[in-house]
């Protein structure tokens, strides 16, 4: 099946094969029909699965085969399309696939977030917005402040949706559907599916079509996982090692902490290994900086929080290296999910002290899979270091750090069992216990 197949307009297939994709992918194939009907859709799908082209490109068909409805009474021309994403990153990413699907197309979209003046915004938003990507705090700013005219929006999209809930943004998104036509599209997209989500379906979605695609992240066989056990005073030394012994280039390396992560490209930088740091205390400014010149290759090491990775479409990422394990072994499954993405080789190697034998071990039971573990040459583990609890981490349980933990073995989204959401505080990266239902409105993440 081709994407003319699916029935998309020949100048969206033309902008689709340009980049070089012929066959839609799983979701795509059931999405797009779907919303070219005009139906709702609730759709359970992690980013590397084509999720964004799924709703984009049917969103842009629809629109640009429906004329627009002139200027209000206020002389705002009406956005007609709103798509929430949980992070700038997020939104940027999607705004460039808008920008890029529709390039043959007569339609504008634009790109807000908080971290960021909002002077220009205001600006670009008394011009023709076709789409608006938005993350939902500035949006609301901007509904604050009257700049922003939501009245007629045709199609609404959350995109990780889940994320959003788990983000504390469920008021925001309250608000922003109060200020929607009651007679429009809704897609929802979600990664990991929990009784927030069931609730937030119920009273946004019109009889929806519900879509599933496997966890792919889980068994997809083109990443290669490893473990290297490795003492705690030794990590830095086995990356360089790992990074130089073996030329890596375009390494992802994923740390717990925000303070981890800038003292980690201190120390690469100390053994002459380029890296830069990606996480929410970090200016917007230099977040883009360094995220472009990772993309593009210039930038050997980018040292990155769970969040701030979160959605960022790094295409065919060679490497990814968990520096410390994650408290939340859900966030194994999305951090190795930036590597080997849409066809690609990739590689995920996790350094594991004795401290983390117990997070391994979730990890384990959530993936159902027993990852290889080997130790490195001139990398001896010393069985006389005793596990030490991890600053800010979750506790092993008692009776000794290699234990396995109680949780329940993880159900597919299409098992529509609902499942605890991770725990993440609002701020973002930090993580030291269950994610806070308090809404915020204040966070640095919009
Ligand atoms: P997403 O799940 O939206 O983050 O997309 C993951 C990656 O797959 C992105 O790099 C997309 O550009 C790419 N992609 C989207 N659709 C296709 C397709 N039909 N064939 C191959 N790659 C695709």
């Amino acid at each position: 099946m081709s994407f003319f197949d699916l029935g998309l307009s020949p100048e969206i297939v033309r902008a689709v094969t340009e980049r070089g994709y012929d066959q839609p992918t799983p979701i795509q194939k059931q999405a797009i029909p779907v919303v070219l009907a005009g139906g709702d859709i609730m759709a359970g799908a992690q980013t590397g699965t084509g999720k964004t082209a799924s709703f984009t490109l049917p969103l842009l068909h629809r629109l640009s085969a429906h004329k627009s409805v002139p200027s209000n009474s206020q002389g705002f021309p009406p956005i007609r399309a709103l798509i929430l994403t949980p992070t700038r990153e997020l939104a940027a990413q999607v705004q460039e696939s808008v920008r890029d699907y529709g390039k043959y197309l007569n339609l504008n979209s634009m790109v807000m977030f908080g971290g960021v003046s909002i002077g220009p915004q205001k600006q670009k938003l008394r011009t023709r917005i076709d789409i608006l990507v938005s993350t939902p705090g500035r949006l609301l700013d901007h509904v604050q402040q009257g700049t922003v005219n939501l009245s007629r929006v045709e199609v609404l999209v959350l995109d990780e949706a889940d994320r959003m809930l788990d983000m504390g943004f469920i008021n925001d998104i309250r608000r922003v559907l109060s200020l929607l036509p009651k007679q429009r599209q809704n897609l929802l997209f979600f990664a990991t599916f929990s009784d927030k989500v069931k609730t937030l379906a119920a009273g946004l979605l019109n009889n929806p079509t519900m879509i599933e695609v496997a966890r792919r992240n889980v068994t997809a066989a083109t990443i290669s996982q490893k473990v290297y056990h490795v003492d705690r005073e030794r990590k830095r030394q086995l990356l360089s090692h790992l990074i130089r012994e073996n030329k890596w280039y375009q390494v992802l390396v994923f740390s717990r902490t925000k303070h981890g992560a800038d003292r980690l490209v201190k120390q690469l930088g100390e053994d002459r290994i380029q890296a830069l740091a990606i996480h929410g205390n970090k200016s917007q400014g230099a977040r883009t900086h360094a995220l472009a010149k990772f993309k593009d290759g210039t930038l050997q090491v980018l040292v990155a929080t769970d969040i701030a990775a979160r959605g960022l479409d790094i295409s065919e990422l060679p490497h990814v290296i968990n520096y410390d394990l994650p408290n939340v072994p859900e966030d194994y499954v999305h951090r190795i999910g930036r590597t080997g993405r849409a066809g690609a080789e990739g590689q995920a190697i996790s350094l594991v002290c004795v401290d983390e034998h117990h997070l391994l071990a979730d990890i384990e039971q959530l993936i159902e899979q027993r990852l290889p573990k080997e130790v490195v040459s001139g990398f001896a583990v010393n069985p006389e270091i005793k596990a030490e609890p991890i600053p800010n981490g979750r506790k092993a349980p008692s009776g000794g750090g290699n234990q396995r933990t109680r949780r329940s073995a993880p159900k597919s989204a299409s098992q529509k069992s609902p499942r605890q959401p991770s725990s993440r505080t609002a701020a973002g990266d930090k993580k030291s216990g269950p994610s806070s239902p308090t809404p915020r409105r204040s966070g640095k993440r919009r």
